[in-house]
């Protein structure tokens, strides 16, 4: 197999730059969607589309169930205007191109997937492969919950563990899902004009000051907790007192606990600015949730985990363990108790930037992790009894 490897990358980065010459902002993936779903098909595939544009085909196994769902992201940052042009760097074996590593090149990846799997014997389990929507920005994993509702709804039912491609980072092992909440806060006030209607209450002036007091939350370092406001906005006009405004708040933590902890901090914050003083001045505070990033985990002792690290050490790589916690597709089958895993393909950089860059050297490596990852976990699911699977 080794000898055909080094064409199967190859093979590998024209299907990556085919996929990435497709825009796929989040919301927006459904012509990548059909050139996926396109490239299953002619596999030989019988493939499924839901109304999402999620991509479904399966190597039907020995059993159906406990059945093992790999995926890869189809949705990238990069709006439709974005100039997909790709650059090659020969000398350092570099590929330039917006959305080729996150996540052109995991898709090309779940596909050769199917590609080799289709030629060999029956697996010992299904195998899903499942090219998902709505991993990025507000998509908010809507594809990959989409994609564990139907197949976890269907007759066989049990999904046993779950593999998802990320095309950089072939160094880490990602089995912890980074819990996220994010809100819009809202403020509407009465406004009017900055000198004749001085001291009517402001959307602008509230919400500073509503901002103000998160920016002094001090959440715990460990479990690591975060927030963001990333975006604030509001008024119309130097001279106008502020009828509306808004911010948006990214919550972060490594355990639900502390984000929930967190959560109620601001909502308490919030409250503040609720009360009938505020009412009386015309002011109204809300809160909407705009993501709501489940979290979840196995241990660093799980068998997949651990399968993942001998994996990487037997191609002579160094896994990044200090890499493990992330906000992946994965967190949708870790918040349901469902090992998972999200690992890469090859190395690169910039991601979510219009230079990112894939190395072309490691990826057959990554191949050679990504298939034996596969046939690990569809032996061991195999083999499992149901007390087994439990995350
Ligand atoms: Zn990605």
């Amino acid at each position: 197999m080794s000898s055909n490897l080094s064409s199967d990358s190859q093979r590998l980065i024209e299907w990556s730059i085919a996929i990435q010459q497709i825009a796929a902002p989040t919301g927006a993936e459904a012509a990548r969607a059909a050139w996926v779903a396109a490239a299953l098909r002619d596999l030989g595939y019988a493939v499924e589309m839901d109304d999402l544009h999620n991509v479904y085909a399966c190597r039907a196994g020995e059993q159906r169930a406990p059945a093992l769902v790999v995926s890869a992201h189809t949705d990238t940052v990069f709006p439709a205007a974005v100039d997909l042009s790709v650059r090659r760097d020969e000398r350092h074996h570099r590929i330039f191109g917006p959305g080729l590593g996150d996540n052109s090149l995991g898709v090309a990846a779940l596909i050769w997937l199917a590609d080799v799997l289709r030629a060999q014997p029956a697996p010992p389990v299904d195998i899903w492969f499942v090219a998902n929507v709505g991993e990025e920005g507000n998509g908010d994993l809507r594809g990959m919950r989409a994609a564990f509702d139907r197949l976890t709804a269907t007759e066989s039912g049990a999904v046993g563990a779950a593999i998802v491609i990320e095309g950089m980072g072939l160094s880490r092992i990602v089995h912890q899902a980074l819990a996220s909440r994010r809100f819009r806060i809202h403020v509407t006030a009465p406004g009017g004009h900055s000198w004749s209607d001085f001291g009517a209450a402001s959307a602008v002036h509230l919400l500073v000051q509503l901002a103000a007091d998160i920016t002094q939350l001090r959440p715990p370092k460990n479990p690591r907790t975060t927030f963001n406001i990333g975006v604030i906005e509001g008024g119309t006009s130097v001279n106008t007192i502020a009828q509306h405004a808004a911010l948006e708040l990214d919550l972060r933590s490594e355990e639900p606990a502390a984000l929930e902890s967190i959560v109620q901090q601001v909502q308490a914050i919030i409250s503040r600015y609720q009360t009938v003083r505020w009412q009386q001045a015309g002011v109204t505070v809300t809160s909407a949730v705009i993501g709501d990033r489940p979290g979840g985990a196995i241990a660093a002792d799980h068998p997949l985990v651990e399968a993942a690290i001998a994996s990487l050490r037997g191609l002579h790589i160094k896994p990044q363990m200090s890499m493990r916690i992330s906000s992946t597709d994965a967190n949708i089958p870790l918040s349901r108790s469902i090992p998972a895993v999200c690992i890469g393909v090859t190395e690169g950089g910039n991601a979510h930037r219009t230079d990112e860059w894939i190395a072309t050297q490691p990826i057959e490596n990554g191949l050679r992790h990504l298939l034996g990852m596969t046939q690990w976990a569809a032996q061991w699911l195999g083999k499992a009894s149901p007390s087994h699977l439990s995350a």
